[in-house]
């Protein structure tokens, strides 16, 4: 697998995130991805955070797999793109 891009964090940064959500340690969790079914896990996928959340995308076919955004003290967590997780 190809090196991330300079700024770009991997799965291990969104860790605390998904304890808070998911009320369990995550990262080494199994993803399938939706869009081209490559299965990673947690700690290998792309985590962004352009601000306003967290991004994180497949680093086969960039397909965006989970979002997270932060209201009113609650994190909520999008998983849209993923197939599976796991
Ligand atoms: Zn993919």
């Amino acid at each position: 697998m190809e090196p991330l891009e300079s700024g770009v964090l991997d799965g291990n940064a969104i860790g605390g995130l998904m304890l808070e959500v998911f009320g369990t340690e995550m990262t080494a969790a199994v993803s399938i991805c939706g869009g081209c079914g490559a299965i990673s896990q947690v700690a290998e996928l792309a985590v962004y955070q352009p601000g306003l959340g967290t991004v994180v995308r497949c680093r086969h076919c960039d397909r965006v797999l989970m979002v997270f955004v932060r209201a009113r003290d609650v994190t909520c967590v999008d998983l849209w793109g993923l197939a599976s997780l796991g």
